[in-house]
Protein backbone atom coordinates (compact mmCIF):
# COMPACT_ATOMS: atom_id res chain seq x y z
CA UNK A 1 0.00 0.00 0.00
CA UNK A 2 1.33 3.42 -0.64
CA UNK A 3 2.76 5.31 1.98
CA UNK A 4 -0.26 8.51 3.40
CA UNK A 5 1.56 11.52 2.53
CA UNK A 6 -0.01 12.72 6.07
CA UNK A 7 -0.54 11.03 9.02
CA UNK A 8 -4.37 9.93 11.10
CA UNK A 9 -6.34 11.20 8.06
CA UNK A 10 -9.64 9.36 6.81
CA UNK A 11 -9.47 11.21 3.65
CA UNK A 12 -6.48 13.16 2.17
CA UNK A 13 -6.31 14.91 -1.25
CA UNK A 14 -2.12 15.08 -2.11
CA UNK A 15 -1.68 17.05 -4.53
CA UNK A 16 -5.10 15.99 -6.41
CA UNK A 17 -6.19 17.42 -10.09
CA UNK A 18 -9.14 16.42 -11.79
CA UNK A 19 -9.04 17.17 -15.93
CA UNK A 20 -12.73 16.03 -17.31
CA UNK A 21 -10.83 14.05 -20.49
CA UNK A 22 -13.97 14.39 -22.64
CA UNK A 23 -14.32 17.59 -22.91
CA UNK A 24 -10.65 19.14 -21.52
CA UNK A 25 -12.14 21.11 -18.41
CA UNK A 26 -9.66 21.29 -15.70
CA UNK A 27 -11.61 20.80 -12.66
CA UNK A 28 -9.27 20.92 -9.63
CA UNK A 29 -5.83 22.25 -9.05
CA UNK A 30 -3.07 20.65 -6.93
CA UNK A 31 -5.72 20.47 -3.80
CA UNK A 32 -4.14 18.94 -0.76
CA UNK A 33 -6.46 18.40 1.78
CA UNK A 34 -6.56 16.21 5.23
CA UNK A 35 -9.85 15.33 6.63
CA UNK A 36 -9.58 13.27 10.10
CA UNK A 37 -11.90 10.66 11.18
CA UNK A 38 -14.78 12.33 13.28
CA UNK A 39 -14.31 16.12 11.43
CA UNK A 40 -17.28 17.88 10.03
CA UNK A 41 -16.14 19.97 7.17
CA UNK A 42 -18.34 22.60 4.87
CA UNK A 43 -16.66 22.22 1.54
CA UNK A 44 -18.19 25.50 -0.50
CA UNK A 45 -17.34 27.53 -3.37
CA UNK A 46 -19.09 29.26 -6.15
CA UNK A 47 -21.25 27.12 -8.31
CA UNK A 48 -18.53 25.16 -11.15
CA UNK A 49 -15.89 25.62 -8.13
CA UNK A 50 -15.12 21.96 -7.54
CA UNK A 51 -17.10 20.93 -4.64
CA UNK A 52 -19.06 17.81 -6.73
CA UNK A 53 -15.57 17.25 -8.76
CA UNK A 54 -14.13 16.53 -4.56
CA UNK A 55 -16.55 14.58 -4.02
CA UNK A 56 -16.91 12.45 -6.75
CA UNK A 57 -13.34 11.67 -6.03
CA UNK A 58 -13.71 10.82 -2.32
CA UNK A 59 -16.53 8.24 -3.94
CA UNK A 60 -13.93 7.34 -6.50
CA UNK A 61 -16.71 8.04 -9.24
CA UNK A 62 -13.34 9.73 -10.50
CA UNK A 63 -10.01 9.05 -10.62
CA UNK A 64 -7.48 12.00 -10.24
CA UNK A 65 -5.58 12.79 -13.08
CA UNK A 66 -2.95 14.22 -11.33
CA UNK A 67 -1.47 12.94 -7.38
CA UNK A 68 -3.81 11.07 -5.23
CA UNK A 69 -6.73 10.29 -3.15
CA UNK A 70 -6.27 8.51 0.03
CA UNK A 71 -8.86 7.02 1.83
CA UNK A 72 -8.37 5.47 5.67
CA UNK A 73 -4.51 5.48 4.19
CA UNK A 74 -5.14 3.32 1.25
CA UNK A 75 -4.66 4.90 -2.38
CA UNK A 76 -8.39 4.42 -4.01
CA UNK A 77 -6.33 4.77 -7.53
CA UNK A 78 -5.32 0.86 -5.93
CA UNK A 79 -9.12 -0.67 -5.34
CA UNK A 80 -9.80 -3.30 -8.14
CA UNK A 81 -13.36 -4.75 -8.77
CA UNK A 82 -15.53 -5.46 -5.83
CA UNK A 83 -13.12 -3.40 -3.66
CA UNK A 84 -15.26 -0.38 -5.12
CA UNK A 85 -18.13 -1.71 -3.95
CA UNK A 86 -17.06 -2.44 -0.73
CA UNK A 87 -15.62 1.31 -0.46
CA UNK A 88 -18.51 3.20 -1.55
CA UNK A 89 -20.41 1.49 1.38
CA UNK A 90 -18.27 3.22 3.38
CA UNK A 91 -19.72 5.99 2.60
CA UNK A 92 -23.43 7.64 3.01
CA UNK A 93 -24.32 9.95 -0.12
CA UNK A 94 -27.01 12.36 0.07
CA UNK A 95 -27.36 14.39 -2.88
CA UNK A 96 -29.37 18.11 -3.60
CA UNK A 97 -32.19 16.09 -4.98
CA UNK A 98 -33.29 13.00 -3.45
CA UNK A 99 -33.66 10.43 -5.81
CA UNK A 100 -35.81 8.05 -3.60
CA UNK A 101 -37.33 5.57 -6.06
CA UNK A 102 -40.74 7.04 -6.89
CA UNK A 103 -42.94 3.49 -7.01
CA UNK A 104 -41.77 2.50 -3.85
CA UNK A 105 -42.81 3.33 -0.21
CA UNK A 106 -40.53 5.27 2.15
CA UNK A 107 -39.84 1.53 3.75
CA UNK A 108 -39.14 -0.03 0.59
CA UNK A 109 -36.98 2.54 -0.65
CA UNK A 110 -34.60 1.59 2.39
CA UNK A 111 -35.29 -2.42 2.13
CA UNK A 112 -33.94 -1.94 -1.31
CA UNK A 113 -30.63 -0.53 0.02
CA UNK A 114 -30.16 -3.75 2.66
CA UNK A 115 -31.49 -5.80 -0.28
CA UNK A 116 -28.70 -4.64 -2.72
CA UNK A 117 -26.11 -4.45 0.12
CA UNK A 118 -26.72 -8.19 1.44
CA UNK A 119 -28.10 -7.37 4.69
CA UNK A 120 -30.06 -10.06 6.00
CA UNK A 121 -33.78 -9.46 6.01
CA UNK A 122 -34.28 -10.36 9.96
CA UNK A 123 -32.23 -7.00 10.65
CA UNK A 124 -34.09 -4.76 8.13
CA UNK A 125 -37.09 -4.03 10.17
CA UNK A 126 -34.84 -2.39 13.26
CA UNK A 127 -32.41 -0.61 10.85
CA UNK A 128 -35.36 0.60 9.08
CA UNK A 129 -36.83 1.51 12.14
CA UNK A 130 -33.54 3.44 13.44
CA UNK A 131 -33.27 5.29 10.73
CA UNK A 132 -36.97 6.70 10.74
CA UNK A 133 -36.66 7.27 13.80
CA UNK A 134 -33.20 9.24 13.17
CA UNK A 135 -34.90 11.82 10.77
CA UNK A 136 -38.27 12.20 12.60
CA UNK A 137 -40.49 10.19 10.14
CA UNK A 138 -41.35 6.70 11.15
CA UNK A 139 -44.66 7.55 10.81
CA UNK A 140 -43.98 8.01 6.89
CA UNK A 141 -42.73 4.47 6.46
CA UNK A 142 -45.69 3.61 4.20
CA UNK A 143 -46.02 6.69 1.78
CA UNK A 144 -44.97 6.99 -1.40
CA UNK A 145 -41.93 9.62 -2.34
CA UNK A 146 -44.85 11.89 -4.07
CA UNK A 147 -46.43 11.71 -0.86
CA UNK A 148 -44.26 13.71 1.05
CA UNK A 149 -43.19 17.18 1.50
CA UNK A 150 -39.78 18.00 0.09
CA UNK A 151 -37.91 17.99 3.19
CA UNK A 152 -39.21 14.87 4.50
CA UNK A 153 -38.50 13.29 1.33
CA UNK A 154 -34.85 14.66 1.96
CA UNK A 155 -34.80 13.78 5.42
CA UNK A 156 -35.59 10.16 4.07
CA UNK A 157 -32.88 10.39 1.76
CA UNK A 158 -30.80 11.02 4.49
CA UNK A 159 -31.63 8.05 6.01
CA UNK A 160 -31.23 5.82 3.67
CA UNK A 161 -27.69 7.51 3.51
CA UNK A 162 -27.19 6.20 7.22
CA UNK A 163 -28.55 2.67 6.84
CA UNK A 164 -25.45 0.81 7.37
CA UNK A 165 -23.49 3.40 9.68
CA UNK A 166 -21.39 4.51 7.16
CA UNK A 167 -18.23 6.20 8.85
CA UNK A 168 -18.09 8.70 6.14
CA UNK A 169 -20.98 11.06 5.19
CA UNK A 170 -20.56 13.02 1.96
CA UNK A 171 -23.55 15.42 0.97
CA UNK A 172 -23.61 17.60 -1.84
CA UNK A 173 -26.26 20.70 -1.30
CA UNK A 174 -28.14 18.62 0.82
CA UNK A 175 -30.15 21.82 1.88
CA UNK A 176 -29.98 23.51 -2.00
CA UNK A 177 -34.10 22.45 -2.76
CA UNK A 178 -34.95 23.13 1.05
CA UNK A 179 -36.41 26.66 2.89
CA UNK A 180 -34.37 27.54 6.09
CA UNK A 181 -36.43 25.63 8.52
CA UNK A 182 -36.09 22.36 6.80
CA UNK A 183 -32.97 23.10 5.99
CA UNK A 184 -31.64 23.09 9.93
CA UNK A 185 -33.46 19.94 10.34
CA UNK A 186 -31.28 17.98 7.65
CA UNK A 187 -28.41 19.68 9.45
CA UNK A 188 -29.58 18.41 12.83
CA UNK A 189 -29.63 14.63 11.18
CA UNK A 190 -25.73 15.42 10.14
CA UNK A 191 -24.95 16.88 13.26
CA UNK A 192 -26.54 13.95 15.36
CA UNK A 193 -24.56 11.59 13.17
CA UNK A 194 -21.17 13.68 13.60
CA UNK A 195 -21.48 13.35 17.22
CA UNK A 196 -22.03 9.61 16.92
CA UNK A 197 -18.85 9.21 15.38
CA UNK A 198 -19.24 9.88 11.60
CA UNK A 199 -16.57 12.26 9.74
CA UNK A 200 -19.16 14.25 7.52
CA UNK A 201 -17.99 16.41 4.64
CA UNK A 202 -21.09 19.27 3.09
CA UNK A 203 -20.55 20.66 0.02
CA UNK A 204 -22.74 24.02 0.67
CA UNK A 205 -23.80 26.98 -0.83
CA UNK A 206 -25.26 28.16 2.25
CA UNK A 207 -24.16 30.63 4.80
CA UNK A 208 -27.31 29.85 7.29
CA UNK A 209 -25.88 26.50 7.81
CA UNK A 210 -22.15 27.71 8.71
CA UNK A 211 -23.81 30.35 11.20
CA UNK A 212 -26.16 27.53 12.78
CA UNK A 213 -23.15 24.76 13.26
CA UNK A 214 -19.62 26.14 12.74
CA UNK A 215 -17.15 23.73 11.96
CA UNK A 216 -14.19 23.73 9.73
CA UNK A 217 -14.94 25.56 6.12
CA UNK A 218 -12.95 24.70 3.05
CA UNK A 219 -13.16 26.90 0.35
CA UNK A 220 -12.84 26.05 -3.20
CA UNK A 221 -12.06 29.04 -6.13
CA UNK A 222 -11.97 27.96 -9.38
CA UNK A 223 -10.76 24.47 -8.58
CA UNK A 224 -8.01 25.21 -6.23
CA UNK A 225 -8.47 25.31 -1.94
CA UNK A 226 -8.00 28.81 -1.52
CA UNK A 227 -8.99 28.78 2.45
CA UNK A 228 -9.19 26.54 4.96
CA UNK A 229 -10.46 27.53 8.70
CA UNK A 230 -11.23 26.17 12.02
CA UNK A 231 -13.85 27.42 14.05
CA UNK A 232 -11.44 29.07 16.82
CA UNK A 233 -8.82 30.00 14.81
CA UNK A 234 -9.63 33.17 15.87
CA UNK A 235 -9.39 34.62 12.13
CA UNK A 236 -6.05 33.27 11.08
CA UNK A 237 -6.72 32.27 8.07
CA UNK A 238 -4.25 29.31 6.12
CA UNK A 239 -4.19 30.19 2.86
CA UNK A 240 -3.25 28.04 0.32
CA UNK A 241 -3.14 29.97 -3.03
CA UNK A 242 -1.42 27.38 -5.99
CA UNK A 243 0.57 29.88 -7.99
CA UNK A 244 0.84 26.62 -10.51
CA UNK A 245 -2.65 26.21 -12.27
CA UNK A 246 -2.37 22.68 -13.19
CA UNK A 247 1.33 22.76 -14.39
CA UNK A 248 3.67 21.56 -12.34
CA UNK A 249 2.23 18.94 -9.91
CA UNK A 250 4.56 16.28 -8.94
CA UNK A 251 3.78 12.51 -8.00
P1 LIG B 1 -19.48 22.65 -8.11
O1 LIG B 1 -19.94 21.38 -7.49
O2 LIG B 1 -18.64 23.49 -7.19
O3 LIG B 1 -20.59 23.44 -8.73
P2 LIG B 1 -18.34 20.93 -10.16
O4 LIG B 1 -17.37 20.03 -9.49
O5 LIG B 1 -19.68 20.38 -10.51
O6 LIG B 1 -18.48 22.29 -9.32
O7 LIG B 1 -17.70 21.46 -11.52
C1 LIG B 1 -16.35 21.94 -11.60
C2 LIG B 1 -16.03 22.18 -13.07
O8 LIG B 1 -16.02 20.93 -13.78
C3 LIG B 1 -17.03 23.07 -13.79
O9 LIG B 1 -16.32 23.83 -14.74
C4 LIG B 1 -17.93 22.06 -14.48
O10 LIG B 1 -18.50 22.62 -15.66
C5 LIG B 1 -16.98 20.94 -14.82
N1 LIG B 1 -17.63 19.62 -14.84
C6 LIG B 1 -18.36 19.05 -13.85
N2 LIG B 1 -18.74 17.81 -14.20
C7 LIG B 1 -18.26 17.60 -15.44
C8 LIG B 1 -18.31 16.48 -16.35
N3 LIG B 1 -18.94 15.36 -16.05
N4 LIG B 1 -17.68 16.61 -17.55
C9 LIG B 1 -17.03 17.74 -17.85
N5 LIG B 1 -16.92 18.82 -17.04
C10 LIG B 1 -17.53 18.75 -15.85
Amino acid sequence: MARLPYSGGMIAFHRVGLEYPRTGTKALYNVNLEVKKGEFVYVVGHSGAGKSTLLSLILRRLLPTQGAVYFAGQNLKSLRGDQVALHRRRIGMVFQDHRLLSDLTVEENLAFVLEVQGVPRKEWPERIATALRRVGLAHKKRAFPEELSVGEAQRVAIARALLLDPPVILADEPTGNLDLENALQVLDILKAAHSRGATVVVATHSRELLEAYPARVVVLKAGQVVRDERPGEGGSIRVRESPDRGGKEGT
